[in-house]
């Protein structure tokens, strides 16, 4: 399987607008979370201080810091085209899986 990328914003290229309100007549597209191995153990410690946190702003820095730690992997409902948000917000990059030669 070939990949091709490209760097963009939040836009798919074919136009589709990635948002968490879908327009109406819209397909709604897939979303998952992404953490990298090297940090999968402060996010989870993160996340279980979320879940354990005595007040609310104990609970907010723990989910300011959990989501610093996580990026997304969003699905274009209408070309198939992949996005990549890198946790932290540090790069955006398109991936389309090419037909097979
Ligand atoms: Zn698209």
């Amino acid at each position: 399987m070939k990949i091709k990328v490209n760097k963009t914003g939040r836009r798919c290229k074919c136009g589709y607008l990635y948002s968490g309100k879908v327009a109406v007549g819209c397909r709604k597209f897939a979303s998952y979370a992404v953490v990298s191995d090297r940090s999968y153990q402060r996010f989870l410690k993160a996340e279980f201080d979320v879940l354990q946190a005595a007040n609310v702003g104990v609970k907010l820095r723990a989910i300011a810091r959990a989501s610093k730690l996580i990026g997304s992997l969003l699905e274009c409902p209408d070309c198939g085209r992949f996005l990549l948000a890198m946790p932290g917000g540090s790069s955006k990059t398109f991936y389309l899986i090419e037909d097979a030669a």
